[in-house]
């Protein structure tokens, strides 16, 4: 019997947080590749770890989504600080 793996992430979690959540259940690697499927009913993310090769498929909540295509421009963890952007009153 097939089970179903959701991501554990928040929508505005870290970036560690979102990459920690597609990182690979069998060796545990973070040296991933993922590619958003937005077109099915279930929005969903093909992950495929490049350590040990293994491949699986992560659905979705609309927010997941969302802030997933978001990296597809800026990979996960390419700046990882908190700062507010330039103009931006605290
Ligand atoms: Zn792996």
């Amino acid at each position: 019997m097939a089970t179903l793996e959701t991501a554990h992430f928040r929508g505005d979690d870290a970036d560690v947080l979102v990459a920690a959540s597609l990182a690979c259940p069998g060796c545990l690697s973070s040296d991933v590749r993922w590619t958003l499927d937005a077109e099915s009913f279930d929005p969903s993310v093909e992950v495929s770890c490049d350590a040990c090769g293994h491949r699986r498929r992560v659905f979705l909540e609309p927010m997941q989504e969302l802030r997933l295509a978001l990296h597809e421009e800026r990979p996960l963890g390419q700046d990882m600080r908190t700062t507010p952007a330039p103009g931006v009153a605290l």
